[in-house]
């Protein structure tokens, strides 16, 4: 059990005006109140009210370190569920961090990364997938991966998990009293019903996972690679996508710090362009990538750009490219439609059948839009975004999902092949097990540790 008091930034950093500390802890306002010079001690306020006042220093007594206004939150009805003490300062970053060093004098710790979630999830104030959602909606990189994640945080995903668990339940209650007390003269529950109860389980379990792979792509972005022989117009479309769309740079953490991914937003989608500093540095990607090591990054991509000349008859580079890029999810960009053509399009479509192709010309700015849309129609399946699907997004999530999958067929194959019904139950007790673990029902210590380390300070 965490029963230390702890605190942290809150609002970004570098952010002007007011800056908040968020303080959390069984002593939380006695501590707070140390330091804080107002009409009355904190220790003496109702449970949320605001206080006008000054932090001093606890033992020189001197100038007052900042002008404050102090919240006090009393236990259950706080974040937490916790005793809450949040202190804004207006004094910038300096002044706030000379606030901060004060509480930890006092007595309060610095809290780890994710704490105050942390102490939410194991104080019960929110389940285990709403607070993966938090984290989620820290790292979102477009506007739709964060109403997602936000609409996981509301706990869509948590109540459909919940209603499944309960159908299971409800069914494994049945079959105790079938199984376990057949005298008792309760109404049977034939194979037949089991196996219907089954079938929508797994109805149910399947449709989510299949808003895993939309969740995952507006979470972490497609994978995306611009492959072509040089001078074909890599950099141009790169440098396109990114003007059009407002590329945001950013180093992933988790990676090393040389590693630069860009993201560009295409119709809401995010774009991640992998290896773009290559394109971006040297004029011949072909060559540096060479053949094994494109294979390798066409593998790992979700979406693979090949450019051709439209001016230029297809090379030798090109049809290699094409027969790699053939089995993947990719488009053909013939570019450079402004100048005469020479390349033959028929060779290209009878070495990539099924693969979309679009013509552009980036010098000429046309096609552009079409290339988007194409892009679009991989992604979104043509589909408009419906407003109320839960997406599953998470990892963790979609590996549970498909263990409760495989449980549940388990206990359908069982069903099928006549095995007592006592079998069954085991089967379907598992998948009860598999969707708990999704809401943070029965997690072992150190997943908990693993998962709440993921968060920003402060949240
Ligand atoms: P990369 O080597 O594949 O990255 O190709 P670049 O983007 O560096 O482009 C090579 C040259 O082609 C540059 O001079 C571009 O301005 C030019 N270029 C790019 N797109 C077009 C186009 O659509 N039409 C024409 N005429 N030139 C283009
Ligand atoms: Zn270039």
């Amino acid at each position: 059990m965490e029963t230390d008091t702890i605190a942290a930034i809150s609002t970004p950093v570098g952010e002007g005006g007011i800056a908040v500390i968020r303080v959390s802890g069984p002593e939380s306002i006695s501590l707070v109140d140390r330091i804080f010079k107002g009409k009355h001690p904190l220790v003496e306020a109702a449970t949320h009210t605001v206080h006008y006042g000054h932090i001093v220093h606890p033992v020189s007594d001197g100038d007052p370190i900042d002008e404050v206004l102090v919240t006090v939150m009393k236990k259950p009805r706080t974040f937490t569920r916790e005793d809450v003490v949040e202190i804004s300062c207006h004094g910038g970053m300096i002044s706030v961090q000379s606030v901060l060093e004060v509480l930890l004098e006092v007595g309060i710790r610095l809290a780890e990364p994710g704490e105050f979630t942390k102490r939410a999830f194991l104080n019960g104030r929110i389940d285990l997938s709403q607070a993966e959602a938090v984290i989620d909606l820290i790292r979102s990189k477009t506007d739709r991966a964060a109403q997602l994640a936000m609409r996981q945080a509301e706990g869509r995903l948590s109540r459909l998990v919940q209603r499944l668990r309960r159908d299971i339940l409800e069914t494994l209650a049945h079959l105790a009293v079938n199984v376990d007390y057949p005298e008792y003269d309760a109404e049977e529950l034939t194979a037949k019903r089991l196996r219907e109860r089954c079938d929508e389980v797994e109805r149910e379990v399947n449709s989510l996972l299949a808003t895993a792979r939309q969740g995952r792509i507006y979470r972490e972005g497609i994978a995306t690679v611009i492959v072509g022989r040089p001078n074909v117009g890599k950099s141009s479309l790169l440098n396109a996508l990114a003007h059009e769309n407002k590329a945001i740079v950013t180093d992933i953490p988790g990676t090393t710090r040389d590693v630069i991914e860009e993201y560009v937003n295409v119709r809401g989608i995010p774009l991640r362009l992998v290896d773009t500093a290559g394109i971006r540095e040297t004029e011949d990607v072909v060559e540096k990538i060479g053949v094994e090591r494109s294979h390798q990054a066409l593998e790992e991509a979700d979406l693979v750009l090949l450019l051709l000349n439209y001016a230029e008859s297809l090379s030798d580079d090109d049809r290699r490219l094409l027969r790699e890029v053939a089995p993947h999810t990719a488009i053909i960009v013939v570019n450079k439609t402004d100048l005469p053509p020479r390349l033959d399009l028929e060779e290209v479509r009878s070495l990539v059948r099924e693969t979309p192709m679009v013509t552009t010309s980036i010098k000429e700015e046309t096609g552009l839009d079409q290339l988007e849309q194409a892009i679009a129609d991989l992604f979104l399946e043509g589909r408009t975004q419906s407003q109320d699907l839960t997406y599953v997004s998470n990892t963790r999530h979609i590996q549970l999902l498909k263990e409760t999958l495989r449980h549940i067929q388990e206990a359908k194959a069982g069903l099928d092949a006549g095995v007592p019904l006592d079998m069954v139950e085991i089967d379907m007790k598992n998948a009860w097990q598999s969707l708990g673990e999704i809401i943070g029902d029965a997690v072992a210590e150190d997943l908990i540790d693993q998962i709440f380390s993921q968060f920003c300070l402060g949240k």
